[in-house]
């Protein structure tokens, strides 16, 4: 099956195509500046490569209900060309079905199909970057209800600690407001790049993190919490997140063991080289864990989207 995937973020957009296996066979990117510019490249890869269906994994908020009208507008966004702006309506030329998601709910299936939670039917995916936002199947159903999860915006207790006012412009201090890149770097003075691994930023990070796996766990009683974006790149958060987790859980909730996750975690992505998976010693190890498909996450995400799209009916 020829599919294209389109990964839509917020400075640019990652395109390609590929196969029902989750095999990225080519990839291409362009900057996000404006419909008008970004747009026409795409459309005119799609229309050349003879593809039975395109997934999008998009920034949002957008109408993800395929009963609306709607259906794939972008809605409230401060990226305002943006505002309005129909998928469906940009790739009806190619004359196939167009199916549209979040980006981060792409992200999870990607990931639940072929990465770092592959066979999993319930898992989150949360990218912890300019902003955080996450993805969530559940019983194997890409979830969305009166609009679709806005995980970033859950709120949080407040660290003692902590005398940051919060960056959120609509909550202030919620988690997005508390525990994003930039507010990392409005509280400390310095962007989370420079800051030491040792760092008191760290603690209070993963004492933020924490509290959102906790309520997802608790909520959802999802099986596996992958964390991506830049601000996992400090790779001594996920231990940090770990033990918080386990502390914040008190014993009440027992996470997966590893001898039950373990056969998942070793996934692998047909033809595409994946990060080597690390073998989970405790069973938080297994439960909270770094994306299997790296960077490639939303696009095979993407193309998964597209895959299901001619095997059911979206939703
Ligand atoms: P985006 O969310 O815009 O798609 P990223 O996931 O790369 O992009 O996240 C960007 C954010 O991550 C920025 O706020 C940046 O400061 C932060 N970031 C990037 N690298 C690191 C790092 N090594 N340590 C801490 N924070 C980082
Ligand atoms: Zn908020």
């Amino acid at each position: 099956m020829r599919l294209g995937g389109v990964e839509a973020g917020g400075t640019k957009m990652v395109f390609g195509i590929g196969d029902e296996t989750g095999t990225v066979l080519e990839m291409k990117s362009v900057a996000t500046t404006s419909p008008e510019e970004t747009i026409p490249p795409i459309l005119d890869y799609f229309l050349s490569q003879q593809v039975e269906a395109i997934g999008v994994g998009s920034f949002g908020p957008i109408q993800v209900d395929p009963d609306r009208p709607n259906y794939g507008a972008i809605l409230n966004t401060p990226k305002t060309p943006w505002k309005g702006f129909e998928w469906p309506r940009a790739f009806a030329q190619v004359g196939c079905p167009v199916v549209i998601e979040t980006d981060v709910n792409a992200a999870v299936l990607g990931e639940a199909m072929y990465g770092a939670a592959a066979g999993l039917s319930d898992c989150v995916y949360v990218t912890i970057g300019t902003g955080i936002g996450g993805g969530v199947l559940a019983g194997g159903n890409l979830v969305h209800g009166l609009l679709h999860p806005e995980i970033g915006h859950m709120l949080v207790r407040r660290n003692p600690q902590d005398s940051f006012a919060g960056g959120c412009p609509y909550h202030r201090d919620c988690l997005e407001g508390l525990a994003s890149g930039p507010a990392v770097e409005l509280r400390w003075g310095s962007k989370g790049s420079a800051l030491e691994a040792d760092h008191p930023a760290w603690d209070m990070e993963a004492d933020y993190l924490a509290q959102m796996v906790v309520n997802l766990t608790l909520v959802l009683s999802t099986k596996r919490v992958i964390l991506g974006g830049g601000v996992m790149h400090q790779a001594q958060l996920y231990d940090k997140v770990r033990d918080r987790v386990r502390e914040y859980l008190a014993g009440y909730i027992e996470l997966p063991s590893s001898a039950n996750t373990n056969s998942s975690v070793n996934a692998s992505l047909n033809g595409n080289a994946l990060p080597k998976q690390h073998s989970p010693e405790k069973p938080s190890d297994a439960f909270i864990v770094p994306p299997g498909l790296g960077d490639l996450s939303g696009l095979v995400g993407a193309l998964a989207l597209a895959a299901r799209s001619r095997i059911k009916p979206p939703h």
